[in-house]
């Protein structure tokens, strides 16, 4: 047999998305789950489950929409204080306008804002954040600058 060694090779672990139903974690660069409306094209994310809320158009309109994770920064906002215990503090919540149309709110990949700009331009990252009691590979989106302020 050519190529590698079946019998000892263990496959990549199976990765699943810390949010069910918001990101498609078989996609990298990362991919948002959103919504299209096929009347006035307005896009949505979270994903819309009734009708558009720009055009009134019925929910038989939305389609689906793989949008793309790059956009800009609007505003951003370290916290340092949390009273959960789902998340570490210092972070960084942003709101970001995506390339595709919608704004978003989302976590940024570095904790504070020291090095963040309105309008720097952002890209969305996975992050690994442990695993399922069967392996699987928990992973979630930060977004971090890929181009400053331009
Ligand atoms: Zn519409």
């Amino acid at each position: 047999m050519i190529g590698r060694d079946a019998g000892t090779s263990t496959p990549a672990p199976k990765r699943v998305a810390a949010q069910e139903g918001l990101f498609d974690v078989a996609c990298d660069p990362p991919v948002l789950l959103g919504t299209r409306c096929g009347a006035c094209d307005a896009a949505f994310f979270p994903p819309l489950g009734v009708g558009c809320e720009i055009c009134g158009a019925a929910e038989e309109s939305l389609r689906s929409a793989p949008l793309r994770a790059t956009g800009r920064l609007q505003a951003f906002a370290t916290v340092f204080r949390h009273p959960g215990t789902d998340i570490e503090t210092p972070f960084t919540v942003a709101e970001i306008e995506l390339d595709d149309g919608p704004v978003v709110r989302a976590l940024m990949l570095a904790p504070t804002d020291d090095d963040l700009a309105v309008n720097d331009g952002v890209a969305g990252a996975w992050i690994s954040c442990g695993a399922t009691e069967k392996g699987e590979e928990i992973i979630d989106l930060r977004f971090a600058v890929k181009e400053n302020r331009s």
